[in-house]
C-alpha cells in the first residue's frame, strides 16, 4: 500500500518506523527536520516537502498528531490533504481526538469519495517499536477492514468497536480512567511513604491485593520506585483526553463528578509544570508537596 504518514512525535516516529519496513510510505511533519532525520535513517520512505504532497498517489494517510483540531486543519483548504486525495483512498486518523470532529470530518471526506476511520491507539511508544499497539476502530466495517491492513505493523489487536466517533470515545474514556488512577496512587503513595512504610513493599503489596492497577502494576515499579521518569507521553495530552471523556458526558447527560475533578486537577497541572510535562508528573508534584520519594 502507499501511505503517507502525518506527525513524528513521540508516538508517531515509531508508527513510521514499522510502516517503512512494510509499506511504501511518505512522511510529513510540521517541524521538517524531525522528517529530513526520518529519512536519512529510512532511505526507501520518501519526504513530503508539504502536507498535500503525502496525498501523492496514496491509497491511505495516517494520521498521528496533538487533537482534532490539527488533524481537520491538515485535511482542510486548497493547500489542504483532502483536496489532493484520490476517490477511493482512506484517511486512519490514530490521534487520540474527539467523536464530534471525527464525524464532521468523515462526512466531509465521504463527500470526495474518501473514507475514514478513527483509530485511537494504547500502548505508548515502546509497544509501538515492538508491533504491539491495541487499535481501537471507528468507521465502517469496509473501511475498518482496510484499516487493518493499515495498521497492522505497528498493531497487535485491532478492534471495530463502532461508527465514526467510537474509537476515540473509547480511547478518550481509558485515558481519563488512567488519569484518575494516577492522581490516585499519587496521593496513596505519598501517605504510605511519609506513614513509614517502605515503598517497595507497599507497591508490591497493593500489586498482590485489590487497589492495583495498570499503574501501580507497570508504571509504578519502572518509572517511579526506580526515579527514571522517561517522557512518553505529554500531560497535555493526557488533560486533552480527560477533557473529552468529560464533553461526553456532558453529551450524554451522565453526571462525571470523579472525572470532572480529574479533569480540573489535570489542568491545574498543566498549568503548573507546562506543555512538556509527562503524565507522570503529578506523581512528583504530590512528592514535592508532601516532602518525600518514592522510591525503592
Ligand atoms: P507529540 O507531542 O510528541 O507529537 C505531536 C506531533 O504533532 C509532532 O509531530 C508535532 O510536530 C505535530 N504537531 C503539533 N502541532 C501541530 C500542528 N499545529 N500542525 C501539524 N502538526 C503538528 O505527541 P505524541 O506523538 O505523543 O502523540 C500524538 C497523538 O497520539 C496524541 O493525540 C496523543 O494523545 C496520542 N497518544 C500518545 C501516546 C504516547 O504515549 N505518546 C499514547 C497513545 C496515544 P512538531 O515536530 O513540529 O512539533
Amino acid at each position: 500500500m502507499r501511505i503517507g504518514f502525518a506527525g513524528l512525535g513521540a508516538l508517531g516516529v515509531p508508527m513510521a518506523e514499522r510502516l517503512a519496513t512494510t509499506h511504501d510510505l511518505a512522511v510529513w511533519n510540521r517541524t521538517s527536520s524531525r522528517a529530513q532525520a526520518f529519512v536519512e535513517r529510512f532511505p526507501n520512505v520518501r519526504l513530503a516537502s508539504a502536507a498535500r504532497d503525502l496525498a501523492d498517489g496514496a491509497d491511505a494517510i495516517v494520521t498521528c498528531l496533538p487533537t482534532s483540531a490539527e488533524v481537520e486543519a491538515l485535511l482542510d483548504g486548497p493547500e489542504g490533504v483532502l483536496a489532493h486525495l484520490r476517490a477511493g483512498a482512506l484517511v486512519v486518523d490514530c490521534t487520540s481526538g474527539d467523536p464530534d470532529s471525527s464525524r464532521r470530518i468523515a462526512a466531509r471526506l465521504a463527500a470526495s469519495g474518501v473514507g475514514f476511520v478513527d483509530a485511537p491507539v494504547s500502548g505508548g511508544p515502546p509497544m509501538a517499536a515492538a508491533g504491539q499497539l491495541t487499535v481501537m476502530c471507528g468507521g465502517t466495517e469496509e473501511d475498518v477492514a482496510r484499516a487493518r491492513e493499515v495498521v497492522a505493523p505497528f498493531a497487535a489487536k485491532v478492534v471495530h468497536l463502532g461508527p465514526v466517533g467510537a474509537g476515540h470515545a473509547m480511547k478518550a474514556v481509558n485515558n481519563a480512567l488512567l488519569a484518575v488512577n494516577i492522581l490516585a496512587l499519587a496521593e496513596g503513595l505519598t501517605m504510605l511513604t511519609k506513614a513509614g512504610i517502605a515503598p517497595r513493599e507497599a507497591v508490591d503489596v497493593l500489586n498482590a491485593s485489590s487497589g492495583r492497577s495498570f499503574v501501580s502494576e507497570a508504571l509504578v515499579p519502572e518509572r517511579v520506585l526506580t526515579g527514571t521518569w522517561p517522557r512518553m507521553f505529554r500531560l497535555a495530552l493526557l488533560e486533552k483526553d480527560i477533557g473529552i471523556a468529560h464533553d461526553l458526558a456532558a453529551e450524554l447527560r451522565i453526571a462525571d463528578p470523579v472525572l470532572a475533578h480529574a479533569r480540573e486537577l489535570y489542568r491545574m497541572h498543566r498549568a503548573s509544570l507546562g506543555e512538556s510535562a509527562d503524565y507522570l508528573d503529578p506523581i512528583r508534584a504530590a512528592e514535592a508537596a508532601a516532602g518525600v520519594e518514592v522510591r525503592g
